[in-house]
Parts: C-alpha cells; structure tokens; sequence
C-alpha cells in the first residue's frame, strides 16, 4: 500500500476506535512504520487547520472519490510537508487544487494575523482538537457523525483498568493480595505487557508490569465499598497518577515538598516512599481541598507531613525550614483535559485565554519551586494534554535556569514519550489511555546540574539571589540515589 493511502487507512482507524496510533500504524503492514506514524502524527497536529482548508477549498465536493481522511494527508504533505514527493495520482489530483488551497492557507493566516504555518496550530476558540484527543486514544463518541466528538472523551474510559495502589504505610502487596483471593477474585501474577492489561475481565487481577505497588483489575471493578479502600488499605488512583511520586526518586528521612498537593493522593504516595520518616511539606491553596486532604491522609496513616493552606507562590525559598528541601513534587492545576472519567458536557471548551493563563501559572509556579537551594530532583506533572501546559513549561523553565537544571529521562522503558517541541522532550514521559492504558497524562524530571548554575536572568531579584550549588546546601543534601527496591511477589 502507498504512503498516503496507508496514512488515510490509520486515520480513518483511529476514527472508528480501532485502536491507538502506535498500533494502528504498526499493524498496517506498512513497511516504513516511521515514515508512515511521523505522516499520521503530523497530520493529526494539524487535524482542525486541514479541516477548515478543506472547507474552505470546497475540495470534497470537488472530487466526490476523495475520502476525507485521505484528502487531509494529501493536503498536509502538500502545504505542511514534504510537498507531494510520492503519490502518484493523488499527488496529480492535490496538485490541480494546490492554487486554491494555497489562497485558502493564506487567508485564514490573515484572519488569524499570523505568519507562521505553525502558528495556526495556537489555540483559537476550543483547543480541545481532533488530533490532541486522537493522539491520546479517544474512540469515536457513539453519538458523534463518524468523526470524533470532542467534548464526549467517556467511551475511552472503559479502555482504563481500576488500577489499586496498595498503601505501604499499613500493608504490603502480598497481603492485599491474598484478601482480594479469599475475597474470591482470581490473582494471574506480575503483567508482562500492557496489552496483558486489556484482557482482564471479571473477577480477574494483576500485578502492574511498571509499579511494584499497583494491582490491576477490569475497568468496571467497583472497590469503593471495600474494607481495604474504606480503612486506607489500599488507594484508588490511576497509575499514571502514581509516576510522580514514584519518579521522584525520594528516600525514607528526606524533606520533601508538596507544592499543590490537595486532594493529596501523590501526598500519600510520597509518604509511603519515605516509610514516614523524613518531612513532607504540603502547600494548597484551596481549603476546601485541603480539609479533603486531611481526612485522607489521616485514613492512609500519614505522619510527618506539615499540610499547609497556602499559596506556594508565596512559600519562601530561603526559609531556613526548606533548607533541607531535596526533592519537590510539582502537580500544579491545569486544564485536565487528559482526564477520560468526565462526562459529556460537564466542563465547557477550554478557551486559549484560560490555557494561556494556566501555563503562565504552571511556568511561574515552576520557577518557583527551583529556588530552593537544596533541590535536587524536581517532577513537574499534569493531566492535561495541551503542549502549551506540558514541553512547552519545561523548556521555557529550562530556558530561563540556563545550565542549572537539566531534564533527566523519566522511566526509559517508558513507551510513551514527550512531543518533539523541543530537542530532548523525549526525555520526558506521557501516558494515554491508547499506549499507556491510563488517562492523558505528562511528567518531566529535573535534576540539578552539579556545575554552571547560574540564576536565570529574567528571574525576579529574590531568585538571583538563590545560593548556587554547594553554596548554602547542607552536607545531608547531596543528590541520594532512588533506591532500586522491587518487591519479590509470591506469585
Ligand atoms: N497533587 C494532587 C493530588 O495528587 O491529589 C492534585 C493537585 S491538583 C492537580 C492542583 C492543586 O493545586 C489544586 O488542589 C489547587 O487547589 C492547587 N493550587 C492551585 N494554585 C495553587 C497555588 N498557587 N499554590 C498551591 N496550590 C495551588
């Protein structure tokens, strides 16, 4: 099969639900799988720019024969792309209709005063597009026309197994283990791949291939009334939820920061890592939250964390109290557009004001939290989709710390990875329910870098004034490696 036919074929794949794109493109029988998954990816990106060109070009109701998945690859690769190398007769048809969708493409970058055809990709009214939902594996909502609803991302939620954090500070897995088998469930040891994860049903449950703490069970499993969840035994919490804490990297005595932490699972989450012992500083702003947040804590048997009702951008770096402070764990408020449990109509379309004042928000907040002399290690995360909230954070931070800090590679064998916005985003991880099983999801590491780290110039005075590395970092401060610590399971 042609590029370009193979390229629709994927597409149209991803419309009716047939799978991810990673799998799509790999069980295409494509041979060029990189070729054809870079097409595809690309073409998604610019999903609503093609659509309105497609529009307004009229080529559909030109050429009847034209599938629109087909003409949206065509249209990519002729005015974003490599510009038609292959095609044969399509690249003879799209090319009879290059003038008008060429005149087309530069309308609509004057209506939206642009230059740039990268710049078309901003977010107008709703960035909720095609593609950003395409790209994390929502399936065709069943009331949509045969393309993708975007405000209906549920029928995906039933791709997302009940994953069940198993609460260290009061059990161990084995346990939890052997109530769940007298509880009459039917244990089938350690996953060995994520696809394992697709085929539970029933009564049925794993052990997560990725975290030594996670028990894995159908979709529909309802644990809300169990004994084990109601006595803080075990955590409902998806597992893509569960990488921050555990990428942290923090061990048991060390002083930690929480800085948006409510309703506090990766609170807890860290508490355990930590075996209690050491401090956990939690900041949130919302009281409302953080009341939730006490009452959680408390049924997870979490000690040694000072909650606080405050905004962290008011927490002072060089509080002699931070001075120990290592690790900080960065979950700030954000679109949740990665979120797959909402239902239809629950939340209106995110508008490019509101995304552009949560990144601000998460670049700033960011940049706080790196003032702290002693940090070491740093996991920015969010639930949101949007590059503008995720790679594009990283690298403006990045950017401003100069040689500071450094972007780390989170979980290698991780399959899913950062959006190539910037050169090394790969090294940060993302999750979806199509590739990861998971709702959308995104974490970058950082890591102080032990030379060269000079405050960023565009930073306020205050954070200048941050000691650089070995300056005014405590001897007990040093970079402590995660322990390795897998849990041998009696299968
Ligand atoms: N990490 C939490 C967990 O795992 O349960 C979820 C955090 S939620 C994504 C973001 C939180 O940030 C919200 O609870 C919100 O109230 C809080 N927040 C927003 N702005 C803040 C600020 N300036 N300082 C501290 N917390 C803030």
């Amino acid at each position: 099969m042609a590029l370009y036919s193979a390229a629709a074929a994927v597409l149209a794949g991803l419309e009716r639900g047939e799978g991810g794109l990673k799998s799509l493109v790999y069980n295409s029988g494509f041979p060029h799988v990189r070729q054809l998954y870079a097409l595809v990816s690309e073409t998604l990106r610019y999903a609503s720019v093609l659509e309105k060109l497609l529009d307004g070009a009229a080529l559909l109701q030109a050429e009847k024969k034209l599938a629109p998945q087909l003409a949206k690859v065509l249209v990519y690769d002729l005015l974003f792309g490599q510009g038609l190398k292959c095609g044969g007769r399509w690249k003879a048809l799209a090319r009879r209709h290059r003038a008008r969708l060429e005149a087309e493409l530069a309308r609509m970058k004057v209506r939206h005063k642009v230059s740039r055809n990268e710049d078309l990709l901003a977010p107008e009214k709703a960035v909720n597009t095609a593609g950003e939902w395409a790209r994390a594996g929502w399936a065709p909502c069943a009331g949509s026309s045969g393309g993708l609803c975007l405000t209906c991302p549920a029928p995906a939620a039933s791709q997302v197994p009940r994953y069940v954090r198993v609460n260290t500070l009061k059990t161990c897995v084995d346990d939890v283990i052997d109530f769940f088998k007298r509880q009459g469930y039917a244990y089938l040891g350690k996953a060995a791949s994520v696809e394992e994860l697709k085929t539970l049903s029933g009564k049925e449950f794993l052990l997560d291939l990725h975290l030594p703490e996670l028990l894995v069970f159908p979709s529909q499993t309802d644990l809300h009334d169990n004994l084990l969840y109601t006595s803080g035994h075990i955590i409902l919490q998806d597992k893509a939820s569960c990488l921050p804490a555990f990428l942290l990297g923090a061990v048991a005595g060390s002083h930690v920061i929480d800085a948006c932490a409510a309703p506090g699972n990766k609170t807890s989450h860290l508490a355990a890592i930590l075996k209690n012992k050491g401090q956990i500083f939690a900041f949130d702003v919302d009281p409302k939250r953080i009341a939730t947040m006490n009452t959680l804590l408390t049924r997870a048997g979490v000690t040694g964390c000072q909650l606080a009702q405050q905004d962290f951008l008011t927490v002072d770096p060089r509080d002699p109290k931070y001075s120990s402070v290592t690790h900080i764990l960065l979950d700030p408020s954000c679109s949740g557009s990665g979120m797959v449990t909402r239902g239809p109509g629950e939340e209106a379309p995110l508008s490019a004001e509101r995304l552009q004042a949560l990144a601000g928000f998460q670049r700033r907040v960011l940049n706080h939290a790196l003032r702290f002399p002693a940090l070491q290690r740093l996991v920015y995360s969010t639930c949101s989709l949007h590059q503008e909230e995720n790679e594009h954070v990283v690298q403006a931070v990045l950017q401003e710390w100069g040689s500071a800090f450094r972007l780390v590679t989170a979980f290698p064998s991780w399959p899913c990875r950062g959006l190539a916005a910037f050169s090394g985003a790969e090294s940060c991880l993302r999750a979806s329910p199509a590739e990861t099983l998971t709702h959308g999801f995104f974490v970058a590491v950082l890591e102080r870098c032990k030379e060269g780290a000079a405050a960023p110039s565009s930073l306020p005075a205050a954070a200048k004034e941050s000691p650089q590395p070995g300056e005014g970092t405590e001897p007990g401060a040093t970079p402590k490696k995660r322990k390795k610590k897998k849990q041998k399971m009696k299968e």
